[in-house]
């Protein structure tokens, strides 16, 4: 262990403790709605936890972020927490984590919200949305705009308590075996992509799959899909997905903050003493920002592989499209927001959060960026 590590998970330690002898585990934004209660557990006690996570065995960023929180836990604990991490089909496949969480099978998930609309249209809203939040926008909403209560309220009926879970970044649009010149292009394209942008091209014509990210290279290469997206370079390269497709488009429309989540069953939570939840919600707001900052590293040198390495390419979605799929984006999320009054709140309260920032947005990072890179 790194002396700089180190001395962050004393700093971790340290500060779970002051907020356990302050009796205040939840973080800033936490209005008590869905919140973890009080701690039930004797303070010596010691915990084996198991985490199951919607991942191959292995996979950079995903992966290690849930070995990373996982680490994190048991070193800032002194062992009174120790968690083992399970890939995607160890104890259940990739899309059973939320319902093994949530019935008790296993204590922790490490997933993406946006794999479980069939249990909750609303859910899907907190990976992000198409043309919605950037990273920093959103973690600003979860935190200071209500959106962390608007989560867990839609998850307390599930037993479960959702903390935010590591962030990918903006992603990339996708692999693609043939171009996309047009909206038509999209009218008949067999694609795997969840989540509501899956919704959108559905809206647009195409037969949209969800599958795991293990399958994607196999149904790529067969032809089962024409396309899939799966994030960004640095977790796309190890699937192989460029030796299947030669296309990859940007922007990432339909996913322009990845965000995961780390699903915690309530009862398991509750019986933890006070301490060993907020360093739960305390490790998770850390293993979030070092996700984001991971990807932010490592996607510039895995997109250099690609393109130098392996021929691969680089496609801008065209304009037009860009305004179709923006367009349609629209009249997906409005269609979510007639179906479901709970989703209808979360969209008012992050569709407001998103019009206050992006004011500030053009006038700060839009504008810096514009200047700073004005010469490319
Ligand atoms: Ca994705």
């Amino acid at each position: 262990m790194t002396a700089q590590r180190r001395r962050f998970l004393k700093m971790l330690a340290a500060g779970a403790a002051g907020a356990a002898v302050a009796g205040c585990a939840p973080g800033p934004s936490d209005g008590g709605r869905g919140a973890p209660g009080p701690g039930a557990g004797k303070p010596g006690q010691r915990y084996r936890w198991r985490l199951v996570t919607a991942w191959p065995p292995g996979l950079p960023g995903f992966g290690t972020t849930a070995v990373m929180l996982a680490d994190t836990l048991r070193e800032a604990s002194g062992g009174r927490l120790s968690v083992q991490v399970y890939a995607a089909g160890e104890l259940v496949p990739a899309f059973e984590v939320f319902d093994a969480v949530s019935r008790g099978s296993v204590e922790m998930g490490h997933s993406a919200p946006a794999y479980w609309k069939g249990q909750a249209p609303a859910t899907q809203l907190f990976t992000g949305f198409p043309f919605g939040m950037l990273p920093a926008e959103f973690n600003a909403w979860l935190a200071y705009g209500g959106g962390l209560e608007l989560w867990r309220e839609c998850y307390q009926p599930y037993g479960l308590v959702p903390f935010p879970g590591g962030n990918t970044g903006t992603q990339m649009g996708g692999w693609f075996r043939r171009e996309i010149r047009a909206m038509e292009d999209f009218s008949g394209l067999k694609i795997r992509m969840p989540g509501l942008g899956g919704d959108v091209l559905r809206r647009l014509g195409a037969t949209v799959v969800n599958l795991s990210g293990g399958e994607l290279f196999t149904a790529l290469q067969t032809g089962v899909i024409d396309a899939t997206e799966w994030a960004s370079p640095y977790n796309d390269l190890p699937l192989g997905l460029h030796q299947a497709a030669p296309y990859y488009y940007y922007p990432g429309w339909h996913e322009p903050a990845g965000a995961i989540e780390v699903i915690v069953n309530r009862e398991a939570l509750e019986s933890l003493p006070a301490d060993l939840q907020a360093l739960i919600e305390t490790a998770c707001t850390a293993v979030n920002h070092q996700m984001l900052s991971e990807f932010m590293a490592r996607n510039v040198q895995a997109l250099d592989i690609l393109v130098n390495q392996h021929g691969v390419e680089l496609r801008r979605f065209p304009d037009e499209v860009l305004e179709g799929l923006r367009r349609a984006s629209g009249e997906t999320l409005d269609g979510l927001a007639a179906s479901s009054p709970l989703a209808a709140r979360i969209l008012k309260s992050y569709r407001e959060f998103q019009e206050g920032v992006s004011g500030w947005q053009a006038i700060s990072e839009g504008s810096y960026l514009g200047a700073r890179d004005s010469r490319r």
